[in-house]
């Protein structure tokens, strides 16, 4: 990012001026545009890639009214933006989704969680530290499991989550629970979910997704037993689907699902 501009968040959304073209918002804004904002945490952060490379970030809390001629871009759709006009995640990419993540965290770690003194910023702007009793706190990173699970009549298994909109089907995930490996956690939440047992479990790809602070890590899987059944609890519906019968509905492009998908399509998983 050129010096002198910053990514502008509120919450998993980046804020833009109203006539600002969508495919500029790797750019970032001029800073002193912070002055259209009473409120607001400016800061820095290196970039994952290349750490001489610095992302400049400015977050407005979440309540804010907007001025008139501003208006929010949520992340979700830097993603499919990026994945429209280039095939592998860029480093544009990676700045946004890692400032994004940490804005929020930013605004969720302001107290020091073990005396709740007011934390300050260590040198590297990527830890907490608390100036009363020296907790460090480092951004909450929560893994979360997607699993492409196929099986031998070249059908894949989709699922309905009771969050989705209309008509979208994705493969089953979940987060992983404390003390368990991912591995366990792919067969403990098909097994939950779906009512299956898999076997064949592989790693395949992962991706941040910082809404608000998730890692996907995707494994792909082969059907071993049982019948499907939906849980009717997170999962309202789940069935098998072949190439060319695939819901009516998919995954936003950009996101890790829709990418395991998309190669399963191609043969290619
Ligand atoms: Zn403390």
């Amino acid at each position: 990012m050129i010096d002198g501009r910053a990514c502008f968040f509120q919450g998993d959304s980046l804020l833009l001026p109203r006539d600002f073209p969508d495919s500029n918002i790797a750019a970032g804004l001029p800073v002193n545009l912070s002055h259209e904002f009473k409120n607001y945490d400016l800061f820095r952060i290196p970039s994952i890639k290349d750490s001489s490379s610095v992302i400049n970030v400015l977050s407005v809390p979440r309540e804010t009214v907007l001025p008139d001629y501003w208006r929010t871009f949520p992340v979700r759709q830097a993603l499919a933006l990026f994945s429209a006009e280039n095939n592998n995640q860029t480093q544009e990419l990676d700045d946004i989704l890692r400032a994004c993540h940490i804005a929020q965290w930013r605004r969720d770690s302001v107290f020091c969680g073990t005396c709740g003194a007011e934390n300050g910023d260590a040198n590297d702007g990527i830890h907490r530290l608390c100036p009363r009793c020296g907790r460090i706190e480092f951004p909450r990173i929560c893994p979360a499991v997607i699993i492409i699970i196929t099986d031998n009549e070249n059908r894949i298994l989709l699922a309905h989550n009771k969050n989705f909109k209309a008509g979208v089907y994705s493969h089953i995930s979940g987060y992983s629970e404390a003390g368990e490996t991912l591995e366990s956690a792919v067969l403990r939440e098909i097994r939950e979910e779906v009512n299956i047992e898999v076997t064949d479990i592989e790693y395949v790809k992962s991706q941040p997704w910082p809404f608000p602070n998730t890692l996907m890590v995707g494994f792909k899987a082969r059907y071993l037993s049982g019948t499907v059944k939906a849980d009717g609890v997170e999962i309202e519906d789940a069935k098998w689907f072949s190439r060319d019968n695939m819901p009516p509905k998919l995954p936003g492009e950009g996101s890790l699902s829709r990418h395991f998908i998309d190669r399963w399509m191609e043969g290619a998983l």
